[in-house]
């Protein structure tokens, strides 16, 4: 057999991969015309394809290499767990030492009363974990008819039946069967694109109580729980007005409605804080964590859980789990990543360094004319696209295409940035210097040069 390797010519590689690779989120035939780029190896916030070009890698992979690549400790750690204990599983009464660590240090970093973890594979997975949970706890409480999650329009919690469910995505759910049942959607607070000549601060308050509507719609006594990710962001890095989140935790309060934040873009520093819960002052009863958990180097998601809700649980056969819950490589990858996390201080570089220097530079860009609003908030940054600033319009014609066009000036000239319809969004390695968030900005300015 021929061995296929880094070494192979990039069309080889690119018509094998059209051949035999099924990609998510991806049209097959554009891959098929066009080939996907082959990147082959990474390091810092640098990954490099397999003509040799060096890009600057603005989307952490996909918002998940907070300590940037090339960190040897994490192979080594992984490399001495796979020779020590490569897996055993936690179901039925076993469990070991990673997977122990591992969930004592996250009960240490979250915030609250937050001291239990259930572990998943993948963000998706631990989002699934969370469906039947907060319905099994009020089943256990006696009020199994509080079975409605409240979500919000065009967010992501994975690509499941369940996640999928609980997100908004209306592409996603014109396929393949989403929604489940008794998952409702609210309308995102996305003041630029829905708020009209609304002031922000009411616009914020009024898509808050969105919630307080549909709690009563469905009777109070029926809602389980509301999820929503901190700063929303596969939807396009939708940063909330100040009012919106401090509402929905009193609207939660009020109703004893459980409070599930999806922190698996934000967790872990992306905003500044180790949560975006703390960034956006809200004590959730369940917190979604993945991606930047591990950085990436290791596929695993967790659930991390109040007492009150884990306590309750644990008076019964909770009957749900996955092969690779806990599993020992992973979770010895992911407590290396942490110690790097906590010991070079990346959260306080992204706060106090990194954060505030992007943030001058990135809203410096509304001066060009494409740009309409920039916004950001620590290393998690978005630009509205339009034609007019004034009216915040849109396109004429089909909604992304100006988007897409940037996003491909973007790669062309050695960034990755993504776009979501007319949207550009960066979330670079947290580990990102002053002068590479120059060289970030260069780019993505002559890209936008290019696309005007
Ligand atoms: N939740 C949020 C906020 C996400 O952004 C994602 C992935 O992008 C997920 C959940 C799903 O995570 P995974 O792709 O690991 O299943």
């Amino acid at each position: 057999m021929n061995m296929i390797t880094n070494h192979l010519p990039t069309e080889e590689l690119q018509a094998l991969d059209a051949a035999h690779h099924m990609h998510p989120f991806t049209e097959g035939e554009g891959l098929a015309e066009k080939g996907a780029r082959v990147i082959t190896r990474a390091n810092g916030v640098w990954i490099t394809d397999s003509d040799g070009q060096e890009i600057l890698d603005g989307m952490a992979g996909l918002w998940c290499v907070a300590i940037g690549y090339g960190r040897d400790e994490l192979a080594e750690v992984a490399a001495r767990q796979m020779r020590e204990l490569p897996f055993y599983n936690t179901f039925f009464q076993t469990t070991h030492v990673p997977a122990i660590a591992l969930a004592k240090k996250l009960a240490e970093l979250a915030p609250d009363d937050l001291n239990h973890v259930f572990f998943a594979g993948s963000g998706s997975e631990a989002n699934d974990t969370n469906i039947r949970m907060v319905r099994h706890y009020w089943a256990m409480k006696g009020q199994p008819e509080r079975n409605i999650i409240l979500s919000r329009k065009n967010a992501y919690h994975g690509s499941s039946m369940g996640s999928g469910s609980l997100g908004g995505m209306a592409g996603m759910h014109a396929q393949g069967g989403l929604p489940i049942p008794d998952i409702h959607h609210i309308n995102q607070p996305n003041w630029w694109a829905e708020g009209g000549d609304s002031d922000p601060a009411d616009f914020g308050l009024a898509r808050a109580r969105e919630l307080e509507t549909a709690i009563k719609e469905h009777g109070p006594e029926r809602v389980a729980a509301f999820i929503g990710e901190p700063v929303q962001g596969a939807g396009g890095v939708i940063v909330p007005p100040e009012t919106y989140w401090p509402e929905i935790q009193r609207i939660c309060d009020h109703y004893g409605i459980l409070l599930i934040a999806d922190e698996v873009i934000c967790g872990f520093g992306r905003t500044g804080n180790w949560f975006g819960s703390q960034t956006m002052g809200i004590r959730p009863h369940i917190m979604t964590v993945a991606k930047g958990l591990s950085s990436g180097y290791a596929p695993i998601g967790a659930s991390i859980v109040c007492d009150e809700v884990a306590q309750t649980i644990a008076k019964d056969e909770f009957n749900h789990g996955y092969t690779y819950s806990g599993h020992p490589v992973a979770a010895a990858v992911a407590l290396e990543n942490l110690r790097i996390l906590e010991e070079e201080k990346v959260v306080e570089h992204v706060r106090d360094v990194a954060g505030p220097y992007l943030k001058e530079k990135w809203q410096a860009l509304e001066d060009h004319p494409l740009v309409g609003e920039a916004r950001i908030v620590g290393l998690m940054g978005s630009i509205a696209l339009t034609p007019d600033k004034a009216s915040r319009a849109g396109f004429a014609g089909e909604a992304g295409t100006v988007g897409y066009i940037c996003r491909e000036r973007c790669f062309a000239n050695n960034l990755v940035m993504r776009h979501v319809g007319d949207r550009m969004i960066i979330a670079p390695p947290l580990v990102i210097t002053r002068d590479e968030i120059d060289i970030l900005i260069d780019r993505a300015r002559k890209s936008l040069d290019e696309t005007y």
